[in-house]
């Protein structure tokens, strides 16, 4: 179990901006940009390389378009969607999530 099993359950607090039966997506807590939001399954998965068959395709699908809903609510045209998958691409809470980054001019490549 991660923190975020602990966020889904109210065991601990966050700032919600979106639910639906299968996924949750709340602020981040260190924001990198005026939106930073975390979008993540209910369900959990330990990350998108470790994501396998059909039942968790389908659901990175939902968690996909939850963040494009993230997005809508934020305002945002311009935004970035991105994974980390395994620690030495910065993964540091072993539960799938997408962070939505916005609202300000983002660079690229990232580090
Ligand atoms: P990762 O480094 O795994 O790609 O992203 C994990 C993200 O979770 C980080 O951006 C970190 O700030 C965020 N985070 C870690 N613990 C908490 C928490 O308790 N609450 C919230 N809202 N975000 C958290």
């Amino acid at each position: 179990m991660t923190i975020f099993t602990k966020i889904i359950n109210r065991e601990i607090p966050s700032d919600i901006v979106y639910e639906d039966d299968d996924v949750l997506a709340f602020r981040d807590i260190n924001p990198v940009a005026p939106t930073h939001v975390l979008v993540i399954p209910k369900r959990p998965i330990v990350s998108v390389g470790a994501a396998d068959g059909t039942d968790d395709a389908a659901l990175m699908g939902k968690c996909m378009a939850a963040c494009r809903a993230v997005a809508e609510l934020e305002g945002l045209t311009d935004f970035r969607v991105v994974s980390n998958s395994g620690a030495g691409a910065g993964q540091s809470v072993f539960h799938l999530h997408f962070h939505v980054i916005g609202g300000r001019k983002l660079g690229w490549p990232p580090g």
